[in-house]
């Protein structure tokens, strides 16, 4: 089996999601930082839809002696770098995943009224995506919003 692969950094099962930052950091000739690693662990660690503070609280506590103002900036890069995606959840503010591959793929449904917020399968708008983009030759972004309604109980 070769194992050696020139393109672009992969999650294995031997490498985390922390190494294959830090191998794509290197790659792009960005500095590996423990801020920077540190977020990556934080969000790579939970499925939560945590804020930008939230992040900054764990990161502390995952690398002592790391400045919330650092994290922040760590968070901000990763998102410049394509590696950090962020999704707007209204009033819930702004909350970060994992880009890509490097976590599943998923959409937000916030319900208006109790501010709830649900993770649906990232491919249930492809038929959409499709039909705008053939009818249209518009791209479909909706990764970086929630879709907005009321939920079960809201509804009920
Ligand atoms: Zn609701
Ligand atoms: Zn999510």
């Amino acid at each position: 089996m070769a194992t050696t692969s020139k393109g672009p950094a992969e999650v294995t099962a031997s490498r985390g999601p922390a190494e294959v930052t830090a191998e794509r950091l290197r790659e792009r000739g960005e500095r590996v930082t423990p801020a920077r690693l540190a977020v990556v662990e934080v969000l790579a660690g939970t499925e939560e839809h945590l804020s930008a503070e939230q992040i900054g609280e764990r990161a502390e506590q995952l690398r002592p002696g790391i400045h919330r103002a650092t994290v922040y900036r760590a968070l901000d890069a990763l998102g410049e770098f394509g590696l950090v995606t962020h999704v707007h959840l209204g009033r819930a503010g702004t909350t970060y995943h994992l880009a890509g591959d490097l976590a599943p793929r998923h959409l937000h449904l916030r319900c208006s009224e109790c501010g709830t917020v649900l993770d649906v399968a990232g491919d249930i708008l492809d038929p959409v995506r499709r039909k705008l983009l053939r009818e249209l030759g518009f791209h479909l972004a909706p990764e970086q919003v929630a879709l907005v309604g009321l939920c079960k109980d809201c509804a009920g």
